[in-house]
């Protein structure tokens, strides 16, 4: 058995996923969870930098 590091469940099996740019083992729904927090992270970031007129010239 095995604790998920952010529900603190035991689960049989972990998964590793990056959060905060750590990898962290948790169990499957957290991974689901976080993923969607990633997403979501991502999304309000690009539309702040529209809102900011930048225009990401690289
Ligand atoms: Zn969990």
């Amino acid at each position: 058995m095995a604790e998920c590091r952010s529900c603190k469940d035991e689960v049989d099996e972990l998964v590793s996923v990056k959060a905060d740019g750590r990898r962290i083992k948790v169990c499957e729904d957290c991974a689901e969870r976080l993923a969607e927090e990633a997403a979501i992270a991502v999304m309000s970031e690009s539309a702040m930098q529209d809102m900011m007129g930048y225009k990401g010239r690289r």
